[in-house]
């Protein structure tokens, strides 16, 4: 008989989920609130939204299982989804990495080092908190923010008033955090996956730059020693299975003086493993769908060294990466628009030199010095 995944969010991630299970049999049906969600060009979309019980009800008597490709979909349409269908990742650990609050207290719970930070309502509480942090913050919303959104920069008290301007009319909906503000070095996450049975793989460390809060390249291996890349493991490892978390995740890390302060937590495939679709044995989403269904996972062992450069707002002339010799091109078939992701590709070679040679040739012929630079170096 035929398996039928649903995914809840119908963009780009939810449309390499769905090219990634078609091998193995199996259909799809993606839940989107939007007519022209990409991930309907690759598999039949339900247009409906997330809290419309309706709409609910026929995603869930048309699939067998359902999983997510957006971390924002409200809690109570998860758990009203769980009644009546398995739901993968679960939607309590759904609702814990939806809200910054929870997911530090957690990561605090589990002797996962994070920075300094605080709840705050009121404005008062803001400049108290920010005073108590000392130097430099940043104000967050909650819940609802993603890839920089929704966050204000605080240098000092002064900014205080400009940061609630900003962001005050939030503390009543989507709630406040300030956290202090973390002069790392280095920005890396785990991607793993926890199946079902509780089993744990891990994909090698991957390093992330970041443009405007919004990831710009991806490299892995990061080169990261053993002990250090140990630690991070098992803080994956011990959140997955605080959560009883079944799919793949991302833990993002800061790397300050050679300790890890870890960020947030992403419920479901992520940016930083886009690379392990041609970078790795198994993918992040062949490995989410072989999770969420109970299959044995695949290895998660790279093929020599990967980097994945993000294209923002539009994407460039793809001949540039197709003329590399093992240059992988993922155009998501979104319209151009400033800020959103609308395609990557990934290089992939067997020696750091020879991917060094491949992303700085890219970066010519693009003209994107500024993004693969940082690869570059990290490569030398
Ligand atoms: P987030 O939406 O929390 O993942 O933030 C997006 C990016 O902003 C991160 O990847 C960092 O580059 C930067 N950022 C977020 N929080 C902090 C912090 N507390 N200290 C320094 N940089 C931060």
């Amino acid at each position: 008989m035929m398996t039928t995944v649903g995914i809840l969010g119908g963009g780009q991630l939810a449309r390499m989920l769905a090219l990634s299970g078609a091998p193995l049999g199996l259909r799809f049906l993606v839940m989107d609130t939007e007519a022209d969600a990409c991930a309907g060009q690759c598999a039949p979309l339900l247009v409906g939204d997330y809290r419309d019980e309706s709409a609910l009800a026929e995603f869930a008597s048309r699939v067998d299982v359902a999983t997510f490709d957006f971390e924002n979909v409200p809690a109570e349409s998860a758990e009203w989804l769980a009644a009546r269908v398995p739901v993968f990742p679960n939607p309590r650990a759904l609702a814990l990495a939806q809200d910054r609050l929870v997911e530090k207290n957690l990561f605090r719970s589990l002797a996962i080092p994070v920075g300094d930070y605080a709840a705050v309502a009121t404005r008062d509480e803001l400049e108290t908190e920010v005073a108590r942090i000392g130097g430099a913050c940043i104000l967050k919303t909650r819940r609802m923010g993603y890839d920089g959104k929704g966050q204000f920069r605080i240098r000092s008290v002064a900014d205080v008033e400009a940061a609630w301007q900003a962001l005050g009319s939030q503390a009543a909906t989507v709630g406040l955090i300030v956290e202090a503000f973390i002069p790392f070095q280095r920005e890396l996450s785990v991607v793993a996956v926890r199946g079902r049975d509780g089993e744990f793989r891990s994909w090698p460390l991957t390093e992330n730059w970041h443009v405007d809060g919004v990831l710009s390249a991806s490299l892995a291996p990061a080169i990261v020693d053993d002990a250090l890349a140990e630690q991070a493991f098992a803080h994956a490892r011990r959140l997955a299975d605080a959560l009883d978390y079944v799919g793949v995740f991302a833990l993002e890390l800061f790397c300050r003086d050679g300790q890890w302060l870890a960020n947030e937590m992403a419920p479901r495939v992520h940016n930083s493993g886009h690379w392990t679709i041609e970078g790795s044995e198994t993918s992040q989403f062949e490995n989410h769908i072989r999770a969420v269904l109970g299959l044995p996972l695949g290895d998660t062992r790279m093929l020599g060294h990967a980097c994945m450069l993000n294209w923002i707002g539009e994407v460039p002339d793809r001949t540039a990466v197709l003329s590399q010799p093992t240059g992988h091109w993922h155009d998501y078939g979104k319209l151009p628009r400033s800020g959103r992701k609308v395609g990557h590709a990934t290089l992939r070679a067997e020696t750091t030199t020879e991917l060094a040679t491949q992303v700085g040739q890219v970066g010519d012929l693009l003209a994107r010095q500024s993004q693969v630079s940082p690869i570059v170096q990290a490569l030398r």
